[in-house]
């Protein structure tokens, strides 16, 4: 399962950004993921819970997912516009001569920990 991997690498960096910053829990993880990764915001949250549950120093850890709708600019008229998975072509002249500039992205937004005092 593709979300299976992707949560994988995910779980791992913020475990060790919460580590490397002495922390004693992960307490939650931001996602930002773009739809164009076809990647599912339910088969993401089931993965990170499977992934999590056997590992005392992440159990508790909360995933938010921020699903970000992909962005093109057009090559013709310089419009930029959202768009869903399959129709990519510019709204405003008809051109298929677009670039995508968001949709793409996987990126860990940011973690929350729990620090000893
Ligand atoms: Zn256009």
């Amino acid at each position: 399962m593709h979300e299976l991997g992707i949560m994988t690498g995910v779980l791992d960096a913020a475990k060790s950004a919460a580590q490397d910053a002495g922390a004693d829990r992960l307490l939650s993880v931001t996602l930002r993921i773009g739809d164009m990764t076809e990647a599912i915001e339910d088969a993401l949250v089931f993965a990170w819970e499977a992934l999590i549950e056997d590992d005392p120093y992440v159990r508790d850890a909360k995933l938010d997912v921020i699903m970000v709708h992909p962005k093109s600019r057009c090559l013709e008229c310089g419009a930029e516009y959202h768009h869903d998975r399959f129709n990519m072509f510019c709204p405003h002249c008809d051109s298929f001569a677009t670039e995508l500039i968001e949709g793409r992205e996987m990126q860990i937004e940011s973690i929350e920990v729990d620090m000893s005092e």
